[in-house]
């Protein structure tokens, strides 16, 4: 199997050819067909998240075919198509009972493992670990048969690479965490992979007006292109003063898909009274937000956390392809370059540069 392999962060990514153990008991290997590259394997690589394992193949956006099942397997089958999604599911704890499966407690977040605690990659005996559950980097994964999420044949597998992780993420934010109601006015700060699909989400539920927040104008661009009725330039005014003269009040729902905390402090500050802030990127190690406690009691403002979009992925991931096919959700339009396995690098530079929306890795 090739992978493409961070051994140290801060370091660039090297391809390598990677011993892969077949699935054990609940497993299923994939063939992989397409890898979005996503700013958290970026923030893996480039060492603003601590405590990454190495060596690593990262990757936790993908879709591809099935080749073989474990002992058990009994949702998936060899052949079917697949998206990956980076949070297996037990399906018996107490999250996953009470259907907030994204919270399972059997998943070991950011130790690299498979759910039984161990790894199927290695190269010369030793173990290799797998970014997100899922270690989308390579021409094959083996990853939990809950991690496999079959769709429609006539899906592309391309664009659903994108449904694993990005368009679960940003539109799940809005439909599923915050539960936009029509004729509620949003703002987005970060329009990029995750933000773009936030903007869509507000555009699917008739949200109105839909503000994007970033400093590059393309990004403003296109976002307008997906939904966004109003873009502002933070590197040139302030988006605080500029959502509250276009929305009156402050705006009912923010959006922060970007992992800065000077953006989480202002999309509080943005809120109207009786809003909520839902946080979705992960800031760097250690970061705090400085916050002045007093309107979010008075103005019984809520701040609150996404992981996944609140995504119960069985459910979910099938249903954005079904939107997808039906025309009410825009994948093609987020991709704007595609790359072999040994240009993830060029991708990450491209990516930190503010280049991309997606860019997508193709096997
Ligand atoms: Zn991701
Ligand atoms: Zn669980």
């Amino acid at each position: 199997m090739r992978a493409s392999v961070l051994f140290e962060q801060r370091k660039p990514l090297q391809v390598e050819e990677l011993e892969l153990e077949p699935p054990r008991a609940g497993e299923v290997c994939v063939r992989m067909a397409a890898s979005g590259v996503c700013h958290s394997c970026l923030h893996a690589a480039d060492g603003s998240w601590q405590g990454v394992p190495v060596p690593i193949v990262l990757g936790d956006e993908g879709a591809g075919v099935v080749e073989s099942v474990g002992p058990g397997v009994q949702d998936v089958k060899v052949g079917d198509h697949v998206v990956l999604s980076w949070a297996p599911t037990c399906g018996r704890c107490h999250y996953c009972v009470i259907g907030r499966p994204n919270l399972c407690e059997k998943r070991l977040p950011g130790r690299g493992l498979l759910p039984d605690g161990t790894t199927r990659m290695s190269l010369g005996g030793k173990p290799v670990y797998h970014y997100g559950h899922v270690a989308t980097y390579a021409s094959r994964t083996v990853v939990a048969e809950s991690s496999a999420i079959p769709i429609a044949r006539d899906m592309p597998l391309d664009r659903a690479a994108l449904v694993g992780c990005s368009v679960m993420t940003g539109v799940g934010a809005v439909i599923n965490t915050a539960a936009v109601p029509a004729g509620a006015s949003m703002a987005v700060f970060g329009v990029g992979g995750v933000g773009l699909n936030v903007v869509q989400g507000g555009a699917l539920v008739a949200a109105h007006p839909i503000i994007a927040v970033d400093v590059k104008t393309s990004k403003l661009d296109h976002a307008r292109g997906l939904g966004a009725t109003h873009g502002v330039d933070a590197s040139r005014e302030d988006p605080v003063a500029a959502i509250r003269a276009i929305t009156k009040r402050g705006a009912d729902f923010t959006f922060v898909a970007v992992g800065d905390a000077r953006a989480m402090a202002q999309a509080v500050d943005a809120l109207a009274p009786g809003g909520t802030c839902v946080l979705i990127g992960v800031p760097a190690t250690g970061a705090t937000v400085p916050m002045d406690p007093r309107p979010i009691v008075t103005g019984e403002r809520v701040i609150r956390g996404c992981s996944y979009g609140s995504a119960r992925t069985r459910e979910d991931l099938p249903r954005l392809v079904t939107l997808y096919q039906a025309g009410k959700l825009r994948i093609d339009e987020l991709i704007n370059r595609r790359y072999g396995l040994d240009e993830a690098n060029e991708a990450f530079r491209a990516l930190a540069a503010g280049e991309l929306a997606r860019g997508i890795i193709v096997f």
